[in-house]
């Protein structure tokens, strides 16, 4: 069986961290690997139905992800994970689980600057919180706790959605965890 791993793709809304995932995820499919995509809205419809915005609520619903994303890599999945988690110590804990099951994680810090992302503003929340309609906006009325040691960094407004899976992939391969 293949070596599974999680990648948890951290970083503001709109900083690419979905469109990287699924970039990624097709050229992992076609080498042949399993690979799931935890999509936070699809969990945030299902697993975490009835969680909203508190610290508190984002803290489950990261460790209900985390605890999915374990089981699944634990099977030899790559299990890729485009989701926000704004606290450090919700990552720490998702990273601790995996290292106690000695399943793989992997951190990548999607790095795009708040003003890079509120123009791209994919599903027009930037725009929604500028206008009074909507608050607690991770990385502009939320907190967004930048990841001192992320695994990879990537600075999406100097490189293609392409360089940047390739990147990942790259470091995948690095760490044993791709052929
Ligand atoms: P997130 O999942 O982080 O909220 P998305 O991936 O849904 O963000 O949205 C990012 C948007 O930015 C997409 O529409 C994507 O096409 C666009 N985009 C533009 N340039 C880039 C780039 N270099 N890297 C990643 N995404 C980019």
């Amino acid at each position: 069986m293949s070596t599974g791993a999680t990648v948890w793709l951290t970083g503001l809304p709109s900083a690419g961290k979905t469109t990287i995932a699924y970039a990624l995820a097709e050229q992992l499919g076609a080498r042949g690997r399993r690979v799931e995509v935890l999509d936070g809205d699809e969990i945030r419809t299902f697993l975490s139905a009835g969680l909203g915005f508190s610290r508190e609520d984002r803290h489950t619903n990261v460790q209900r992800i985390g605890f999915v994303a374990e089981l699944l890599a634990s099977h030899g999945v790559l299990v890729l994970v485009p989701v926000i988690a704004p606290y450090a110590d919700s990552r720490e804990a998702v990273r601790k689980r995996h290292q106690a099951q000695g399943t793989g994680y992997v951190e990548i810090h999607v790095a795009t600057p708040v003003d890079v992302c509120s123009v791209r503003d994919v599903k027009g929340l930037y725009a929604k919180q500028a206008a009074g309609e909507l608050t607690g906006l991770t990385g502009v009325d939320d907190p967004y706790e930048v990841p001192e040691d992320p695994d990879l960094r990537l600075e999406t407004q100097d490189r293609t959605v392409q360089e940047s899976a390739a990147a990942v992939l790259a470091l995948l391969a690095e760490r044993g965890l791709v052929t």
